[in-house]
């Protein structure tokens, strides 16, 4: 498999290093031996997955696709990924994305642009568009991507699979490289509702080395399938007559509501803030964030380093030639929201803003029971397009990263489209989102 993926074009995987071969042949050769001794094989037993090359994985390459870490080899496992490997799982791919988890295309990479699974001239989405790639194309069963701000659910949709953002902290992220550590979510990536949730299963579970971890309970096949429980469905307003949608979005959308409603669920128009205000606060908080954690990254402790006259000068000089445009511009934008005289003006008050997002999202599920909408106003831009324009590259996440502020669980499912439909509910209610993709099927 990993033979046949160095050849494939999508630009879809990172490293198919040896280390990895290894690795992959080791894990493939235990359950070669159960199934010699007739020992009952566990259901992810010999399952090739993918990961985002953002990920530990003991003594292979974690680039994060950057020129910075491209020769770095993890030390150790990330806690979600080693409780695939103990489920017998065979990690085949560490996958391309953009750089550091910024962006929404996977074009910020030193290893290429992902190209669309569907239509090669578009971006495969971002930042896990690798992942999704991968999955669409059945190159991987699963894929394990980050989901910051809509990476996971993004991709998802333009490669018309299922990606799912858990309730924060359900999943450990120790050994994910962080972006911003207050929404960084590990998600899994897969072509059906039941995949998903055998592995968000596996990889969920309180984790002493991430203090944000909590115990949750193991959602059942029996429990998603009965799908009684569902009463009320509702949707922002002002995403679906904002100026930015496309009308085929609007449409497709406005039409998958009308069928929940045959099907006898009641549907609520609800209030909310404008899509601007959420791509603001959460770009606000995601580059103060990013700014701080990516901070290590000087050349002295990790990755590459360029020597020059002192040591100040060798760090400035790393971190310039190193870093990508596109995260240079976050480290700066972040690092002036944080510094004083803007930090009460900017940074205060996008922690505030997000308090009241918060608020709002605990009100409406006193309400109804799930919040749909469209994954983006738009569909997936050429290849080259973000690239020229950030900004409009930044406003594209208007839909994704308000759930993320809210740390609430969130589901992409594959409309047969270039976007797909996302299903949202409160806090710790994962079940309850797999529960609905499965009534909608
Ligand atoms: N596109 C968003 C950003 O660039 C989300 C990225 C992510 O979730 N890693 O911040």
């Amino acid at each position: 498999i990993q033979e046949k993926l160095s050849a494939l074009k999508e630009n879809a995987y990172n490293t198919v290093n040896t280390l990895l071969t290894e690795l992959a042949l080791e894990q493939a050769a235990k359950v070669d031996a159960k199934i010699a001794n007739n020992e009952t094989i566990g259901l992810l037993e010999g399952i090739p997955f993918g990961i985002k090359d953002v990920y530990m994985l003991q003594g292979t390459y974690a680039t994060a696709s950057s020129d910075l870490l491209k020769k770095y080899k993890s030390a150790y496992t990330a806690t979600a990924i080693q409780k695939l490997l103990d489920a017998g799982a065979i990690p085949i791919v560490k996958e391309n994305c953009d750089s550091f988890g910024h962006g929404s295309s996977s074009e910020n990479t030193i290893f290429g642009a992902v190209k669309n699974a569907i239509n090669p001239e578009l971006v495969g989405g971002g930042s896990s568009g690798g992942s999704a790639v991968n999955v669409a194309k059945n190159y991987t069963v699963f894929s394990i991507g980050g989901d910051t701000g809509g990476s996971v659910r993004q991709p998802a949709g333009y490669n018309n699979i299922y990606g799912l953002k858990p309730t924060y902290g359900r999943i450990s992220r120790f050994g994910l490289m962080a972006y911003a550590s207050s929404t960084d979510c590990v998600g899994p990536l897969a072509k059906s509702v039941e995949d998903i949730r055998i592995v968000l299963n596996t990889m969920s579970g309180e984790d002493t080395k991430d203090q944000t971890t909590y115990t949750s309970e193991s959602i059942e096949e029996t429990s998603i399938l009965d799908t009684t429980g569902i009463k009320t469905v509702g949707y922002f307003k002002n995403f679906i007559e904002s100026e930015a949608i496309d009308t085929q979005i609007k449409e497709d959308f406005l039409a998958s509501i009308e069928k929940i409603k045959a099907k006898g669920i009641k549907v609520k128009e609800l209030d909310f803030f404008k899509s601007d205000i959420l791509v603001s606060t959460y770009y606000t908080l995601a580059m103060a964030e990013t700014a701080s954690n990516l901070s290590r990254l000087d050349g002295t402790n990790y990755g590459d380093r360029i020597d020059d006259t002192n040591l100040k000068e060798s760090y400035a000089v790393t971190r310039s030639e190193k870093f990508s445009e596109e995260t240079k511009r976050r480290i700066v934008g972040g690092n002036q929201v944080l510094s004083q005289g803007f930090s009460d003006e900017i940074y205060l008050k996008g922690l505030a803003l997000r308090d009241s997002i918060s608020e709002n999202f605990e009100k409406d599920f006193e309400e109804v029971d799930i919040i749909l909408s469209p994954v983006t106003p738009s569909t997936p831009p050429k290849i080259g397009a973000s690239l020229k324009n950030p900004l409009a590259m930044y406003l594209s996440d208007a839909y994704t990263v308000g759930f993320s502020l809210g740390q609430l669980p969130t589901l992409t499912v594959p409309q047969g489209t270039e976007t797909g439909l996302q299903i949202t509910a409160a806090k710790n209610n994962d079940e309850l989102v797999l529960k609905f993709a499965n009534f909608l099927k």
